[in-house]
């Protein structure tokens, strides 16, 4: 029997959950929320369901949300999507993923990944008989705290076999976000090309600094060669109803719901009809950026008095550690520490390497999630300063 995903096994996100619940260890590791979705936005769920809506909605969604993310997207990055036809309703930003990698890319075709990467890119390249290109990204240096996009890399990957770039930026695990400029330089290196860009923005209304998100939905020359990803789960502490949607043109949007009707069909309704009143107010997707600012600073302000260094994240709710002052041991073996000895829990950002046990792939970096109460940061960073 021949497996048609040799190289997956149980996600690195399941297995630290699993450890940290066998070993009681506070869970800083896949990333989520430890509290809850705004009471009002639980109400209306709720008043959905009272209301009759509890059988399927529309194949591509229920058309109150796909009108009201339009108009959200057209605020935001001034470009209009068709909601008819340009806008669907996935389960999660996972589903989406999938069906715009299993529509598009096809057997012999090339696909750009950047390298840390996010885990479920490469297996979909490969289920749909493409072939994976990794681009490593530039590491941090005395003048750059953090990573890098290797620009100059990612243009020399691309040639006549190149079917897409994936993207995802603000980005997990490092932290890092797009500005104007990479965007232009993203615009020159793809013009001339029939590349598309999978661009996944789960992350989009988490930037710190003051920074404005930098979505391809800003560009008109990216718009037409994207597919755009988000999901509601990280913008409203609420992974898992398992909600995001896709962009994309009416073209390409055709051929991700044939495959989108033939995975799901279609996506809890009530949620979506919750979703479409609660969208109507701006506050909360305005405000997450400082709520998440301040929980980075409490994190990593405490991490100070640790022999922990972090690095600077400038988006999503995560931050890179270094802990190469504390121990010589490889990541995968230092996180397994860490939880059972310690009880704390983090994700090794080899995870997120193609080849994880590869000694390049280990840069002595954990990834700690404060998608979390104050309280719980406090915990962990009692536990973290005995180290
Ligand atoms: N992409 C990235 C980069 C993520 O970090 C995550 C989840 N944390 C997802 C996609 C999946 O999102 P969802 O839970 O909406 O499927
Ligand atoms: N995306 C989440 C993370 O990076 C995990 C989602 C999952 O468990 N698949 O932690």
């Amino acid at each position: 029997f021949q497996s048609k995903l040799p190289n997956v096994g149980t996600t690195i996100f399941t297995t630290m959950s699993q450890l940290a619940l066998q070993h009681q260890a506070i869970n800083l590791g896949q990333g989520f929320p430890d509290f809850s979705p705004d009471p009002k936005l639980i109400g209306l769920v709720h008043e959905a369901m009272l209301q009759g809506h509890n059988q399927y909605p529309a194949m591509p969604g229920v058309p109150a949300l796909r009108e009201q993310i339009s108009l959200k997207v057209n605020k935001l990055y001034d470009h209009s999507y068709n909601p008819e036809t340009e806008v669907t309703i996935t389960s999660g930003a996972t589903e989406a993923l999938m069906c715009s990698i299993l529509a598009l890319v096809r057997s012999g075709d090339e696909v750009i990944v950047i390298e840390p990467v996010y885990d479920l890119y490469i297996p979909a390249i490969e289920l749909a008989g493409g072939t994976p290109v990794v681009v490593p990204m530039l590491a941090p240096d005395a003048q750059h705290g953090n990573y890098r996009v290797d620009w100059q890399r990612v243009r020399d990957a691309i040639n006549a076999k190149t079917r897409m770039l994936v993207l995802n930026f603000p980005h997990n695990p490092t932290g890092i976000i797009l500005t104007e400029n990479d965007l232009d330089i993203l615009e020159a290196i793809v013009a001339d090309s029939g590349v598309f860009i999978l661009s996944d923005e789960v992350y989009e209304h988490i930037v710190f600094g003051n920074a404005l998100h930098c979505s391809m939905a800003k560009r008109s020359a990216l718009i037409e060669r994207s597919i755009i990803v988000s999901s509601f789960g990280k913008t409203y502490h609420a992974t898992g109803w398992k909600l995001g949607y896709c962009l994309a043109t009416a073209t390409v949007m055709h051929e991700i719901r044939k495959v989108h009707q033939f995975t799901v069909f279609t996506v809890y309704s009530p949620m979506q009809y919750a979703m479409a009143q609660f969208l109507q107010d701006p506050a909360p997707y305005t405000e997450l950026s400082r709520f998440y600012e301040s929980k980075r600073d409490y994190l990593a302000n405490g991490l100070k008095n640790s022999r922990f260094k972090p690095l600077l994240s400038q988006g999503t709710f995560f931050l890179l550690a270094d802990y190469s002052g504390i121990s010589t041991e490889p990541e995968a073996v230092f996180v397994r520490q860490l939880t059972v000895e310690h009880g704390v829990t983090a994700i090794p950002m080899s995870a997120f390497y193609q080849n994880p046990d590869a000694a390049e792939s280990n840069h002595q970096l954990i990834r700690l999630c404060f998608a979390k109460e104050n309280a719980t940061l406090d915990a962990a960073l009692d536990r973290l300063k005995e180290l």
